[in-house]
């Protein structure tokens, strides 16, 4: 069995074509701030990736940059000039920050309303709870793509590799959560027989940041895979998944690039529409 591509590409056109037609019908400008501290070039690309994406849909974008030895007091009182500012609908903090700043009090320092990242503890909670709020962009992305394909995971199991709070966490809430309703594991490093583990999935989400973790022992014939993974190699950017491998075993899979990447991009715009529509209507 060859597996199927779960486009990301194709899929946050889709999203972003669904977002720029909503921006138009606004009758105001949503804007989105973004925060860039130091030099890090990654980080830069990130950015400059996200802001070109904004543009695209017709947020405006605007950008301050900060070198790597701001205090956290000046960071600090940047983030409070843009929470009170009535044209910023979305704070964008690029993660991670420099060594000696503290980005847990910098992310907490967003109004929620305009945490666009979905990684304030306000909007986390209202994750847990299962109310509307802004969810984090990764984990969304993969629900969207998901659907997209038309790859239902009702009382299906799901495997998620990697507990972090950007993605594996809140993915298994909402992957557990009613109207979804898989049955959720969520494996890490400390996991004993993680293969074994894999192999129960119908849906196994590789979010480890290990190269080639994922070989195709991992995967149960037909199972759907998804690569969150990005790490920079020799051979440029790799993801968890052994690709070649396990798009022999599996029914479907993302590429890297070209799956979650995308998709993780996409869904900024749709929270900054959002928060722009909760603050503003
Ligand atoms: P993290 O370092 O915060 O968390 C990694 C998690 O993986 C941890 O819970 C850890 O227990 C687990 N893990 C590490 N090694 C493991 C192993 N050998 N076996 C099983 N579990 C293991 O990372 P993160 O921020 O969640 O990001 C994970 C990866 O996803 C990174 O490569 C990151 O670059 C990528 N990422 C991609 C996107 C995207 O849009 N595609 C977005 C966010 C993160």
């Amino acid at each position: 069995m060859t597996a199927q591509i779960l486009d990301g590409k194709r899929s946050a056109e889709k999203v972003k074509a669904e977002v720029s037609t909503a921006v138009s019908s606004l009758g105001y400008v949503p804007g989105l701030a973004t925060v860039l501290v130091g030099d890090d070039p990654a980080s830069h690309a990130y950015v400059r990736g996200k802001r070109r994406d904004a543009e695209e849909v017709g947020i405006v974008s605007v950008h301050h940059e900060l070198p790597a030895d701001v205090s956290q007091g000046e960071l600090g009182e940047l983030i409070r000039g843009l929470n009170e500012d009535d044209a910023v609908d979305g704070i964008l903090v690029q993660l991670p920050l420099p060594g000696g700043l503290d980005s847990e009090t910098v992310v907490t320092a967003i109004d929620p309303g305009k945490d666009v990242d979905g990684i304030h503890p306000h909007n986390l909670g209202l994750l847990v709870l299962d109310r509307p709020g802004l969810r984090p962009c990764t984990p969304s992305g993969i629900m969207r793509i998901l659907d997209d394909h038309g790859v239902s995971v009702a009382g299906k199991t799901a495997v998620i590799i990697g507990r972090s709070f950007l993605v594996g966490r809140p993915l298994a809430l909402m992957l557990a959560s009613k109207g979804v309703d898989a049955t959720v594991t969520l494996a890490h490093s400390r996991t004993d027989e993680l293969a074994a583990v894999a192999r129960r999935a119908d849906l196994l989400v590789a979010a480890a940041g290990v190269p080639g973790l994922v070989t195709a022992d991992f995967v149960s014939p037909g199972a759907t895979v998804v690569d969150v993974g990005i790490s920079r190699t020799d051979q440029g950017l790799v993801g968890d998944v052994d690709f070649e491998a396990v798009r022999e075993v599996a029914g479907w899979v993302t590429p890297v690039p070209g799956g979650v990447g995308p998709m993780t991009r996409a869904m900024l715009l749709v929270n900054t529409v959002g928060a722009a529509l909760a603050r503003r209507g």
